[in-house]
């Protein structure tokens, strides 16, 4: 085919079969296969059937971007997967909250004006033991919120071993910077001590910031002081100790440190993740004491940083089912994936290899979200072809794998049982 004989938008929109589409939709995709068939005549090649091609444009166009997909990489909190799927009864509270209206700034009992954040404040004073709690977008914001209301334009002292970078480019460091606090690095990257923190207090410090090292430890030589320790320092000087926790568990998990061990041992704020260990929406959690979330609750910028009512809701939907923490452990999937014994996961993968077949092989799942980074969870999976990989990103749903060496595997923890079958078809119809 030449160039010139190709149609024009109008002549192709006007055939038969593309002609039943929406004129504005079918518009956009014939001008994208036009385009596509001028650069293929250009480099030689022959442009195929431009009916079809628009067609196959239009339905793409029509797709949603934004969609599930199979889990298969043992990774339970993948950021680039969405963290934390969520527990029925929170997609339950967001599905009932979300189709009508709501009370999300309304007072039901006065008859008037609310706030949004009273509405989990009083349950999440339960489950931590703080006095006060404040809920923004997530957990960057959080400690955003916290430094500028209480530090900007002042200083905060940070120990150099938790000046740390969690992932697409997120630096404590810069954040710090952002809240138009000053950043007053102690001790060293291996070891800090609490008398470091000590000789850096003067007169224009306003916190002491603590953060949880997340996705790194530094091994070996090493030395930190306990947050009592530094809790002990920042009382001594009547300032506000601020703990970044990253995830936050609410349940004992591993050796991640937990929000009321945070509080007990005298942080003034506990900030921390709603979609990481929590298992919950994206959302920042900040408790702690009433005086200092008050101070956050004032600031400016707690307008720009507020949770919507969907993450209100999810949230909300997530943390009731802590009241009793094995109805959460059984009933959140983050914190069941976490749990499972390697034995039940294994079982799964023997199913699924039942179905598609591919030998059933030992595997090394992770927390991630930054939690746990040295905690390998044993786990199993079903190795395939090696070509698998690649096609099974344009599944339906997609599937993403590991690609081992020269293999796929399908690892199996992250699979939960109702997405066996969908994933075996899936692999049917990429072979
Ligand atoms: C993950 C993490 C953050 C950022 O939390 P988001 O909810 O992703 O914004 C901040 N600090 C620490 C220590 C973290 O691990």
């Amino acid at each position: 085919m030449e160039l010139r004989e190709l149609p024009s938008v109008d002549e192709l929109v006007r055939s038969e079969v593309l002609g039943r589409l929406p004129h504005e939709a079918a518009v956009a995709a014939a001008r994208e296969a036009l385009a596509r068939a001028r650069e293929e005549i250009n480099a030689g090649h022959d442009p195929g059937d431009l009916v079809e091609r628009t067609l196959a444009i239009a339905a793409r166009h029509a797709a949603p971007s934004l969609r599930r997909v199979i889990n298969a990489t043992g990774v339970v909190l993948h950021t680039n997967l969405g963290r934390a799927p969520l527990a029925a009864a929170a997609v339950d509270r967001a599905r009932d909250v979300a189709s009508a209206y709501s009370n999300l700034e309304y007072d039901l009992r006065a008859g008037g004006r609310g706030s949004r954040h009273d509405h989990l404040a009083s349950l999440l004073r339960r489950l931590t033991g703080a006095e006060d709690a404040l809920v923004v977008n997530n957990n960057a914001a959080g400690v955003l919120l916290a430094l500028s209301a209480l530090a900007e334009g002042r200083e905060v002292i940070v120990s150099r071993g938790e000046l740390i970078e969690i992932g697409d480019g997120f630096r404590i460091p810069d954040v710090l910077a952002r809240s138009g606090a000053r950043l007053v690095e102690v001790g060293t990257t291996n070891k800090t001590r609490a008398r470091d923190y000590e000789a850096a207090v003067g007169p224009e410090t306003a916190a002491i910031v603590r953060v949880h090292q997340s996705n790194f430890r530094v091994v070996g030589f090493t030395e930190r002081p306990s947050l009592r320790e530094v809790a002990g320092v920042a009382a001594r000087h009547g300032l506000p100790l601020v703990d970044d926790l990253g995830s936050g568990s609410l349940v004992s998990f591993g050796d991640e440190p937990l929000v009321c061990d945070s509080l007990a041992a005298g942080s003034g704020l506990v900030t921390f993740s709603g979609d990481k260990l929590l298992g919950g929406p994206q959302a920042g959690i900040v408790c702690g004491s009433a005086e200092l979330v008050a101070l956050l609750r004032r600031h400016p910028l707690q307008r720009a940083l507020r949770p919507d009512k969907l993450t209100l809701a999810a949230l909300e939907g997530t943390l009731l089912l802590y009241d009793e923490p094995e109805r959460a452990a059984r009933e959140i999937p983050a914190l069941r994936m976490l749990r499972e014994p390697v034995e039940s996961v294994r079982a799964r993968a023997q199913k699924l290899a039942s179905l598609i077949g591919g030998e059933v092989v030992e595997t090394s799942a992770r927390a991630g979200g930054g939690a746990l980074p040295l905690h390998d969870l044993p786990s199993a999976g079903v190795e395939l072809e090696p070509e698998l990989a690649a096609l099974l990103l344009h599944a339906a749903p997609p599937v993403v794998a590991i690609v081992r060496g020269d293999r796929t595997v399908l690892d199996c923890r992250t699979i939960a049982d109702d997405e066996v079958e969908l994933a075996a078809a899936a692999v049917r119809t990429c072979r």
